[in-house]
């Protein structure tokens, strides 16, 4: 039977850049994402937070096309990217990923990394890139190589190679949990200034309370597979929706 095709719904402002429903993922008989639904508008920041082996990632990964959920759908502005039956592949859905493990490739230029996701011509590409490394306080790194930076150049780096292309929605694994504790408050500030100014859709996975705090506009709780509750996170700190999560939280300073 051919594949249907995706469900093109007109644009429109008030609907979420990304919504999932229902989404739910078994591995050996166990489900590790039980009926996850969420949804982030444009320029807001979700925080995905919880222990580890709640199943972040691999609801993160099913977003990003990298793993295929057996049940749920996924809309990114409206338009259907994964159902049972369908599922478009990562470089179709409009997604930028950031990993705690940068990823940078060792052997091309900071410039060529920060271009890799983006066609076009060459003035335009180069415009980009230009634009990008001096919005990350790189300007004049291009000709560098990865491994003549330090961890938290590399991480801006890596921002600016996941942004390059205009993702819709920005899908970001523990992408903090890298750099030294002396860096990190900085480079979460500077990151959450450039993708407010980029007006993408932000994802966000980590285990760490205060980093949801610091960086959220909605935190999204998760354990065991299932998000256990959804709101602001002055609400989330204030009113735990029960004894584990009060617990969870207990420990921000
Ligand atoms: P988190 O990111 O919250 O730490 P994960 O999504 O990585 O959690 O993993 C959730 C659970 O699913 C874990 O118990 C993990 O071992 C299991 N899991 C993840 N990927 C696979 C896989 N490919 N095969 C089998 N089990 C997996
Ligand atoms: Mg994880």
């Amino acid at each position: 039977m051919p594949t249907p095709p995706p469900d093109r719904h007109p644009s429109r402002q008030d609907q979420p850049r990304l919504q999932v429903a229902g989404l739910t993922r078994a591995f050996g008989g166990r489900p590790v994402v039980d009926d996850v639904s969420l949804s982030v508008a444009a320029g807001q920041v979700t925080c995905l937070l919880g222990p580890s082996g709640c199943g972040k990632s691999t609801t993160l990964r099913m977003i990003a096309g990298v793993e295929q959920p057996d049940t749920g759908t996924i809309r990114i502005d409206g338009t259907e990217v994964c159902r049972p039956g369908l599922s478009l592949p990562p470089e179709a859905r409009s997604v930028g990923l950031m990993f705690q493990d940068f990823a940078l490739f060792p052997h091309l230029s900071v410039a060529q990394n920060v271009a890799f996701g983006l066609s076009g011509d060459k003035a335009a590409k180069a415009a980009r890139v230009g634009e990008l490394l001096e919005r990350v306080n790189l300007a004049g790194y291009g000709d560098k190589h990865p491994h003549q930076l330090s961890g938290g150049e590399q991480q801006r780096v890596a921002l600016a190679r996941a942004l390059a292309p205009r993702p819709r929605v920005m899908l970001m694994d523990e992408p903090f949990s890298g750099l030294d504790n002396r860096l990190r408050d900085g480079i979460r500030d500077a990151t959450l200034d450039l993708l407010k100014e980029e007006g993408t859709a932000v994802l966000l996975v980590t285990h760490e309370p205060d980093e949801a705090m610091r960086m959220a506009d909605e935190i999204a709780l998760m354990r065991g597979g299932r998000i256990v509750q959804r709101g602001a996170p002055y609400n989330i700190y204030n009113a735990p929706v029960d004894k584990a999560a009060a617990a969870f939280f207990s420990d921000i300073n």
